[in-house]
């Protein structure tokens, strides 16, 4: 997970999150009634996509993804048409994810204040592919940082065997070249990119390897 920034709302949006969202907040958390059955967000896809690079919010991988609700639909109805409230998820994590939302809720990859984005909860090791909560945090944050891996199952095998893959990719692609080398910096470039999938373990890679520097 990285931190991605959102931009401003689509046009439109506007008026489908006035004119749709009070049949949520009527139905849920009583149940209340039908369940509302629009899902406009889905109209918004594209827009959601585009701001993620198309690499699914929580794991990275690219996919043709789904429009999650980072706070739940079932918990937040007046939160269902909120832009701030949308990010980009592979099906996996979507449907893992589902309606859970745990005391203290979970890592925003959106998020604007320094400490609550991922790059504060997590890092990795690339060696075995695994994301892990960063050792220095508090007990309360470690515990959030734990829950969503479990919950999201980002450490699944599939993720693992993904991440380590492709490392070897980049290693390979690099064959030991010096950093300098204008080939290599080019790559470097190309797989640091936020627009390249799994750009947070590769950045973690690159960097242990003596790749990455500010330009990057
Ligand atoms: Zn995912």
């Amino acid at each position: 997970m990285h931190t991605v920034i959102r931009g401003p709302a689509p046009g439109g949006l506007r008026a489908i999150r006035e004119k749709y969202t009070p049949r949520w907040v009527q139905y849920y958390p009583t149940k209340t009634g039908r369940k509302p059955s629009d899902s406009k967000w889905q109209e918004f896809h594209r827009d959601v996509s585009s701001v993620f690079f198309g690499n699914c919010g929580y794991c990275e991988e690219d996919d043709k993804g789904e429009v999650d609700h980072f706070r739940p639909k079932s918990r937040f109805p007046e939160r269902v048409y909120e832009w701030e409230n949308w990010v980009f998820v592979c099906h996996a994590c979507n449907h893992v994810k589902g309606g859970k939302w745990p005391a203290g809720g979970y890592v925003d990859p959106c998020a604007k204040s320094r400490n609550a984005r991922p790059e504060a909860y997590f890092r990795f090791d690339t060696t075995t592919g695994e994301i892990l909560p960063t050792p220095t945090l508090s007990a309360a944050r470690q515990r959030r940082a734990k829950q969503m891996i479990a919950d999201l199952r980002l450490n699944a095998y599939h993720h693992l065997k993904k991440r380590v893959a492709w490392l070897r990719v980049v290693n390979g692609a690099l064959d030991g070249r010096d950093t300098n080398d204008p080939k290599a910096r080019q790559f470097v470039k190309l797989v640091a990119s936020r627009e390249t999938w799994l750009s947070t373990i590769t950045r973690t890679w690159l960097e242990e390897a003596g790749y990455m520097d500010d330009t990057n």
